[in-house]
Order: C-alpha cells, then structure tokens, then sequence
C-alpha cells in the first residue's frame, strides 16, 4: 500500500473490501452472516445487496470497514472496475464442494490485479466446511494455492457461522497494520 495515516485517522478512515468469486459460492451469506448474523437457503440475499458498512473492533478500536458484494454479476462474468475502485481488501471466495470454483481462483486474481490499483489484502476462502461428505477440495490444497499466491487462507461455513468472523478480521487487521506501520 502506498500511503500511511495515523491512529486518529484510522477511525474515521472506510475499508473498502470486496467479495468476489464464483456465482453460488456464498458471498452473499458469508455477508449476511457476518453483518447480521443470517442465512438464506437461497441465492435472494444476493438481489440488491450492494455493499454493506460494519464495524470491526481492532485492538479496541472502532474500524469501519464497508463491504462489498456483487450483485450477481459474476455469473456473467462481467464484474466492472467500478466495483473494484479504492479496495484495500478482498475475501477471495471458492466452494469446497465445488473443485469448478476453486480452479477459477487463478482466473479472479488476474482480474483483482488488473482492476485495482493497489496492493488488496486479499484472504483465499474455502466456503461451506460444514459439506464435509460433499468435498472436492482438500484444506492442504487450499493452503498451498494461498502460500503460493501469497493470501491468508481460512476455511468457512456461513451456515455454521465457522470462521465467518475471523476471515473478515483477518482482511481488516492487516490492512490497519499496514496503514498504521504496525511491524507483526
Ligand atoms: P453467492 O452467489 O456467492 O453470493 O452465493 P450465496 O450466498 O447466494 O449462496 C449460494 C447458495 O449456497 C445458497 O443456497 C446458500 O444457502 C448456500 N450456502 C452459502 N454458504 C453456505 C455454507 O457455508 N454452507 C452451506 N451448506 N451452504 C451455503
Ligand atoms: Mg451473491
């Protein structure tokens, strides 16, 4: 990242951060589970959902982080640069139940680059480990493709609520300890 602010600063600062990946892999939930604490068995929570303002609690402190989700676009394959414009963060997400959504992660990191204009904390999400029958993707394989790539890497579930919190704390840590030139 390319500019510091101070600690004053910083509350009053808005963390954009964005979800992308394939269509059904739940961003939606992960959101609506994260911001109010539901789940929809259906794709509806995706309809109209633009972005979403919650804040996060870092060290005490009150982060705005406003968090973006696609209007369904991405089943078109027509995310638009808008929607990429000023993020400092992305939870990059993939289905474990579906190795078809996984295998497009290389595919919307080169769109994450090309759109943005900045170093994005990014975080690599394997969605829906409650499917434990249903799995395709294995976490080791998930952890490699992070390592690689060089992103944090959670499994979630925004049907049990598992790590749903602490992926989102996760983006929004590392952008504050970047932007406050915290060493870890
Ligand atoms: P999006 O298109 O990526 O926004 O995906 P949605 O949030 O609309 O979810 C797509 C479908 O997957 C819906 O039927 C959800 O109920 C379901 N879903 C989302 N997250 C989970 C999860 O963690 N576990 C399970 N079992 N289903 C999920
Ligand atoms: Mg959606």
């Amino acid at each position: 990242m390319t500019f510091y602010i101070n600690e004053e600063q910083m509350e009053d600062y808005l963390f954009k951060i964005v979800l992308i990946g394939d269509s059904a892999v739940g961003k939606s939930n992960l959101l609506a589970r994260f911001a109010r604490d539901e789940f929809y068995s259906n794709s509806k929570s995706t309809i109209g959902v633009e972005f979403q303002t919650q804040k996060i609690d870092i060290e005490g402190k009150e982060i705005k982080a406003q968090i973006w989700d696609t209007a369904g676009q991405e089943r078109f394959r027509a995310v638009t640069s808008a929607y990429y414009r000023g993020a400092v963060g992305a939870l990059l997400v993939y289905d474990i139940s579906r190795r078809q959504t996984f295998d497009s992660i290389g595919r919307w990191l080169n769109e994450l680059h090309t759109h943005s204009d900045m170093n994005v904390v990014t975080i690599l999400v394997g969605n829906k480990s409650d499917l434990k029958d249903a799995r395709e993707v294995s976490t080791a394989e998930g952890k490699v493709l992070a390592e690689a790539q060089g992103l944090f890497f959670m499994e979630t579930s925004a049907l049990d609520s598992s790590n749903v919190s602490a992926a989102f704390q996760t983006v929004v840590k590392e952008i504050y300890n970047i932007l406050s030139r915290k060493v870890i």
